[in-house]
């Protein structure tokens, strides 16, 4: 049994309550290797971020959950050495699916866990959380569940179907399951690919798909049933047109990719939402990145070569979500 408290990582509770009070949201993103990591990293110290490492189940079974924990541990000593004097790193697992994993978590070091059991019927989704909640808490860890099916594709989780979260029953759910934060559905989408064309209408101008908008009507009900209560959105990458273009330019193929417009997020961010996942940007960026530059340097062959522009152009992506769409950056001087 590690405790996230030796490792030098912080739950998610005093950084949502913040948020929430200050109208801004706490970047959520997801990392499977060193990179990503050292851009995140990089980013928050860079703008005095809090922010939330994700790890999912798929990053775990990618990369190695032992070696994740310790990739997580050195972050807080790496943002120290950057400069930044309090980092408030939370370490938090992303769809946890089992009670199992995490308990695994918890035991291992997490600050924060999602369990989300929101495939399930109502009362097993009560039933299950719970568990997950009264485990964690003794450790006080902070745990996220979920209410409302997302549509989309992210690591395991995948869902053909998706509804919105009711507001009529996030009171009995919240109160019932003890959690300290709500994955709600009111539109986001997992994966780089949020909706069909057929759901988008198209800008006259450019040709590009413009995505229907965030039932805002939803979340301003949600958060009159559970004023301050924190509130999680997931799915939130905007699929950066720059970023699929370069893929598509050199070499790639992702028509109509498209994703949540940031302004919508912005809006998102100054009301009860306080964590905004974002994954498929970062790879977006990753890997649009790595195909111009082995594009343009053909006879290069060492990782790092490749890795170091790929890094550049994620750890920008990061600050600007932090700066221009979720407003953190200061909030954990
Ligand atoms: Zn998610």
């Amino acid at each position: 049994m590690v405790s996230y408290k030796e490792l030098g990582l912080v739950n998610t509770r005093e950084m949502f309550a913040k948020a929430v009070k200050g109208g801004y949201a706490i970047p959520a993103f997801n990392f499977n290797n060193m990179e990503q990591l050292q851009a995140i990293i990089m980013a928050a110290a860079e703008t005095k971020s809090p922010v939330i490492l994700q790890v999912s189940k798929g990053a775990r079974n990618y990369a190695n959950s032992t070696l994740l924990r310790y990739m997580a541990e050195g972050a807080v000593a790496y943002a120290k050495e950057l400069g930044w004097e309090h980092p408030q790193i939370c370490l938090h697992l992303d769809h946890g699916d089992s009670f199992e994993l995490c308990k695994d978590c918890v035991d291992m070091g997490f600050s924060s866990v999602m369990i989300d059991a929101s495939s399930l019927p109502y009362e097993e989704n009560i039933a299950l959380s719970k568990k997950v909640a009264d485990y964690a808490h003794q450790y006080d860890v902070t745990v996220e569940a979920e209410l409302g099916v997302l549509a989309g594709v992210e690591d395991e989780v995948s869902s053909e179907e998706s509804h919105y979260t009711r507001p009529e029953e996030v009171i009995d759910f919240s109160t019932r399951t003890g959690c300290d934060s709500l994955a709600i559905s009111v539109g986001t989408s997992h994966g780089a690919y949020k909706f069909k064309p057929e759901q988008c209408t198209r800008d006259p101008k450019t040709g590009r798909l413009v995505p229907p908008p965030l039932a805002f009507d939803v979340l301003h009900e949600i958060e009159k049933k559970l004023p301050g209560f924190p509130i999680v959105l997931h799915g939130s990458s905007s699929v950066p047109q720059e970023y699929v273009d370069m893929c598509n330019q050199y070499g790639g193929n992702l028509p109509n990719a498209v994703g949540i417009p940031e302004e919508q997020l912005r809006e998102a961010a100054k009301s009860a939402v306080c964590k905004i996942n974002i994954d498929s940007d970062s790879r977006l960026a990753m890997t649009g990145a790595i195909r111009k530059y082995l594009a343009e340097n053909p006879s290069h062959f060492d990782p790092r070569q490749y890795l170091k522009p790929a890094r550049e152009e994620m750890k920008k992506m990061y600050i600007h979500k932090i700066v221009n769409v979720l407003g953190s950056n200061g909030k954990a001087e």
